[in-house]
């Protein structure tokens, strides 16, 4: 038993982007007056990384979809981490309040 499955996956799998070259991940092109969208990456700054090749729209729309959620999630991650950071500095400062700028007069 191989457990191989045949036929197009119906699950979406990241597949490594990278920016375009011709437009450097701008999406657009500068043209003769005006910005155009870039034909190389189908207007979207992202290519495979393996091929260097635009994805066909299809498999581009599912790929930015899932970068983006991979993305969104990690922000929002990172932004608990950090107010979670924030909160325990606070907690630490309110109770460590003494600072090292007291005076130490000698009144001679
Ligand atoms: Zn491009």
């Amino acid at each position: 038993m191989t457990g191989k499955s045949h036929g197009p996956s119906l699950k979406a799998k990241p597949i490594d982007l990278k920016h375009c070259q011709v437009c450097m991940g701008k999406a657009v092109v500068m043209g003769v007056f005006h910005e155009l969208p870039c034909t190389a990456c189908h207007a979207s700054g992202w290519v495979s990384a393996d091929t260097g090749e635009a994805l066909p729209p299809e498999v581009l729309v599912t790929q930015l979809g899932l970068l983006l959620n991979i993305y969104q999630q990690r922000l929002i991650a990172n932004s608990q981490a950090l107010s979670k950071a924030w909160g325990a500095e606070r907690n630490y400062q309110d109770g460590n309040r003494l600072g090292a700028g007291g005076t130490n007069y000698t009144g001679d």
